[in-house]
């Protein structure tokens, strides 16, 4: 039986060729972690998708941190707040980007 902290879906299960070439072991690894949106969760696709290299890749702002639609709405705040001076009328979960 496999050992009790092995037994989760944690991690996923690697086959790997021995020297032997017949005998087929079983290895076990971590799950890599997807990157989420740090203000509604979704899943960060980084240099995948349709768009220049600007749009998707690391040089965008907030690369890796915040969404597409979520970064495009902090830079519209941060512009705001730039010319009145007025960070009250940001929503809260918005501030910490500014
Ligand atoms: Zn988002």
């Amino acid at each position: 039986m496999v050992q009790r902290r092995y037994r989760t879906s944690r991690f996923r299960k690697v086959y790997v060729r021995t020297a032997h070439g017949t005998k087929l072991r079983v290895k076990k690894r971590e799950k890599a972690v997807k990157q989420r949106c740090a203000i509604c969760g979704a899943v960060i696709k980084l240099g995948k998708g349709k768009g220049a290299k600007t749009r998707t890749g690391k040089s965008r702002a907030f690369t890796g941190k915040l969404c597409h639609s979520c970064a495009e709405r902090v830079l519209r705040y941060k512009a705001r707040v730039e010319l009145t001076g007025d960070i009250e009328s940001v929503p809260i979960i918005y501030r910490p980007y500014i």
